[in-house]
């Protein structure tokens, strides 16, 4: 496994597997790596014969406010476990390599509405921050397939939505959510709970799974349950962002319950911001 931690190392060693004739495969992450990012590399493994991981934590999907500063980077930890697993090479780059020109006044990507709704309402630059550090690890990169995780769900139709419309050459695979043994969601944020929060980060878990139930019962008046659901995750301490069913395919609201559904939900316990999603098909 080698490390690159600049564009020219990272394009000599793909422009060697391309005179190869290998195939890439991407897995981009912020680090601060968990079993979900690694779940990640097995489900690309069957596509590629070389798979690159990229560590960055992009400063333009952060607001000022959020949590950029604190964000847990743990690049040691993250490239020893890394080091287990069929990986061949590991993208690091600074802000000085991906920004050299820095932040603002830069070209950057603009999400389609899909990006305005659900987390896109309380984060509005969160979406164009990932859709323009996608773009340019794709272009450094140069990946024949890139694999995204569905805990975040909409931010993997984002990425698919502008593979599709920027016609870039990337196969978008999607990875399932790994959870905690009680069914929390893996995330780099849990480790910002204390024990009293993350015993009660659960509900969020357990407050899909029972709108899931109701939907599957024949319950078809959404606004009414994510209304219900919204009330019972603030009864257990949490301050909801939104509940909501969606259609799986492309996050619309839903005219019916016989749609391939989706429920999706942020909410706030603590300090901590979290997201899950359950699929109700
Ligand atoms: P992040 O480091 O949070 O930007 O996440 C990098 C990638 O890992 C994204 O594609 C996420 O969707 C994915 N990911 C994060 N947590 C999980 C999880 N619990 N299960 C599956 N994929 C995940």
């Amino acid at each position: 496994m080698i490390v690159c931690k600049t564009i020219s190392d990272l394009r000599e060693q793909r422009n060697t597997w391309q005179q190869q004739n290998k195939t890439v495969g991407l897995v981009p992450t912020m680090g601060n790596l968990h079993a979900g990012h690694l779940s990640l590399i097995h489900t690309l493994k069957p596509y590629c014969d070389k798979i690159i991981v990229s560590i960055y934590v992009n400063p333009l999907q952060f607001a000022p406010n959020e949590d950029f500063a604190s964000y847990p980077r743990t690049l040691a930890d993250d490239l020893a476990s890394l080091s287990q697993l069929p990986v061949d090479a590991v993208f690091t780059p600074d802000d000085a390599q991906l920004y050299p020109n820095g932040k603002v006044d830069i070209v950057n990507v603009r999400v389609p509405e899909l990006g305005s709704q659900l987390c896109g309402v309380t984060r509005p630059h969160f979406f164009h921050g990932v859709a323009t550090v996608v773009t340019k690890l794709f272009n450094i990169v140069q990946p024949n397939y890139a694999v995204f995780g569905e805990k975040d769900y909409q931010q993997l139709l984002i990425i698919r939505a502008l593979v599709r419309d920027l016609n870039l050459p990337v196969e978008v695979i999607s990875s399932p959510i790994i959870r905690e043994d009680d069914g929390l969601a893996m995330s780099s944020r849990n480790r910002y709970l204390v024990d009293e929060y993350r015993h009660k980060a659960v509900q969020l878990q357990q407050t899909l799974q029972s709108c899931k139930q109701k939907i599957l019962s024949g319950m078809d008046d959404f606004s009414q349950l994510e209304q219900q659901a919204c009330a019972e995750l603030a009864e257990n301490g949490f301050i909801p962002d939104y509940v909501a069913v969606r259609t799986q395919q492309d996050l619309q609201i839903p005219k019916e319950n016989k749609q391939q559904l989706i429920v999706l939900s942020a909410a706030t316990i603590g300090s901590t911001r979290l997201i899950d999603n359950l699929k109700v098909n």
